[in-house]
């Protein structure tokens, strides 16, 4: 089941088990069983610490891992291969004693939790930003016996996917309700719960060489780069990563041939660890401004930070359609992730918005899953390039509409359809669908600090070739600015022209 080299990666991982564990399974015959069977059987048997016992839980196949004579609540249900292999591993480690990597103060915040949390989260194994949710419940499962984790591989229990309405992954249950959808951090999960992190300390920080906002490849870049010229520097991320978690295969990180996204991320947030640099985490930045001879960047969650110069490196997200129902069926048929949450679509009717690489993309890999997808272009002609152009139109499941404009997304509970403007007669129609994934682009994230900063036509910092933006002090960098092109390499690129000239700027201005 698992290939020569996951093997001996496991078996290195394994090594590291600090005590003995309990697998407790509960298998039939059917075809998802006997992988599970399998699954754990290769596993017990590279480590003696591993034992395996039967046991009775309500979805079949399932899993537990445990403590020797004390459950976790820490669940399996289906085969966690794919991307969650790794919350597997780390289930493991943890239940075993390994110390997680997280920040003391939410280790804290977890055991202190004293009610009963019956957590479920719903997955794809092609969901690359599901992992984070289910190691972030899984731990808080570990940490606290009153907390119980299941994570349900949606493949094999279609039929609760359906009753439950899932229509995005990862979706999270508590106790028997729906709590949450889409990707989350485990600091979010902890503020929804109603666990207020205690911020005071971060007003009483010393003001900042150089504060940067936003972990992607430019902020990540710009820390890096400002702690090893030896300046007091803090980095404000809501997580590390920022669209290279959106990101599957990447092969134009030149020297890396291949890589993807959540790797990328996670060696983003070693690499700027290993430096002295103050991570700030789970907070946003809500606004900015010039006091005198220092910029205050607030917070969020209200705490306000001082610094002398500040990097602003937000970014970008998916673009919306701003009509009616897009917002309101979000994870309910309107998608945003293709690889995500295809598969919940399989045998369905999808619509796919947008005629460029990444919407033409999207429906070339749907097309393999779903029943039909039906593609929706403002323009004329699509913008993708002619050799994707070329594999759509081979595709005997797909229906390209150019010259269209969505005026709406309908439904009642979840998305029953699509109406659309044909531009060429004005004529209004509609498609009955289940599904629509919106792939038009990107926007800046930089509405927090549009008044603060000069910004283009499309929201997008004004830079120089410096980094310098109008303000004083404060400098920007990858996509949220106007660079021309927006790539991995050059965000890290401009990350570091920032970080030398706030450098600069700090040695001729004294400060
Ligand atoms: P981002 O990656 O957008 O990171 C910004 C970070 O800032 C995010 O984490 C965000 O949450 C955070 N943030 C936003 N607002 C705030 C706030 N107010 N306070 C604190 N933090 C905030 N490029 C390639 O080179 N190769 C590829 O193969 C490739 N594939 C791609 C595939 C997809 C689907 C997408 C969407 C992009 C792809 N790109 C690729 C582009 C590449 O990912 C981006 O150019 C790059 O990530 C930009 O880095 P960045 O740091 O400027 O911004």
């Amino acid at each position: 089941m698992l290939d020569k080299n996951i093997k001996q990666q496991l078996a290195s991982y394994l090594e590291m088990l600090e005590n003995d564990i309990v697998i407790k399974k509960n298998v039939g015959n059917d075809k998802t069983s006997l992988e599970v069977n399998e699954l754990i059987d290769e596993i017990s048997s590279m480590s003696p610490k591993i034992h395996v016992e039967i046991a009775t839980f309500d979805r079949t196949p399932s899993f537990s891992i445990n403590r020797m004579h004390e459950d976790t609540g820490v669940t399996f249900a289906g085969v966690p291969l794919g991307h969650e292999f790794s919350s597997l591993v780390l289930a493991l480690l943890q239940v075993s004693g390994r110390p997680p990597k997280i920040d003391e103060s939410l280790i804290k915040s977890i055991k202190s939790i004293d009610r009963d949390l019956s957590f479920e989260t719903y997955i794809s194994l092609s969901c690359h930003n599901c992992p984070d949710v289910v190691q972030a419940l899984n731990l808080m499962s570990i940490l606290n016996p009153r907390i119980t984790h299941t994570m349900i591989d949606g493949e094999p229990f279609q039929d609760e996917v359906e009753s439950r309405n899932i229509m995005a992954v990862p979706t999270v249950f508590l106790n028997g309700e729906h709590f949450d959808s889409g990707r989350t951090s485990l600091e979010e999960i902890l503020l929804k719960l109603g666990e207020k992190k205690d911020n005071t300390a971060l007003n009483d920080k010393e003001v900042f060489d150089v504060l940067v906002i936003g972990g992607g490849p430019s902020g990540s870049s710009a820390a890096i780069y400002s702690a090893r010229k030896g300046l007091n520097t803090g980095i404000v991320v809501e997580r590390f990563g920022g669209q290279v978690m959106d990101t599957m295969a990447i092969e134009n990180f030149i020297s890396v041939k291949y890589t993807e996204g959540p790797k990328l991320s996670r060696n983003l947030e070693e690499h700027v660890r290993n430096y002295d640099v103050d991570i700030i985490s789970g907070e946003s930045a809500k606004s900015l401004t010039k006091n005198g001879d220092f910029i205050e960047v607030a917070l969020e969650s209200n705490a306000t930070l001082k610094s002398k110069t500040v990097i602003i490196s937000t970014g970008a997200k998916w673009r919306e359609l701003g009509v009616p129902g897009e917002e309101k069926f979000k994870n309910k048929g309107v998608a945003f992730c293709p690889h995500c949450d295809g598969p919940i679509y399989k045998g369905k009717d999808i619509a796919v918005v947008g005629g460029g690489n990444s919407g033409i993309e999207a429906a070339i890999d749907l097309a393999n899953i779903v029943k039909h997808v039906t593609v929706l272009e403002f323009l004329p002609e699509l913008k993708a390039d002619a050799v994707l152009q070329e594999k759509l139109y081979s595709l005997s499941n797909v229906t390209v509409l150019k010259n269209v404009q969505v005026k709406e997304i309908t439904g009642t509970n979840k998305v029953d359809g699509i109406i659309y403007i044909d531009r060429s007669t004005n004529e209004e129609k509609r498609i009955n669908l289940e599904g629509i994934f919106i792939q038009i682009g990107l926007a800046p994230n930089t509405k927090w600090i549009s008044e603060s900063l000069e910004l283009n036509r499309i929201g997008e910092i004004v830079v120089d070739k410096k980094c310098f933006t109008s303000l004083d002090g404060v400098f920007a960098a990858g996509d949220c600015t106007d660079s021309p092109y927006k790539q991995i390499i050059i965000a890290m690129g401009s990350g570091a022209t920032a970080s030398l000239s706030a450098f600069d700027y700090l040695i001729r201005n004294k400060k």
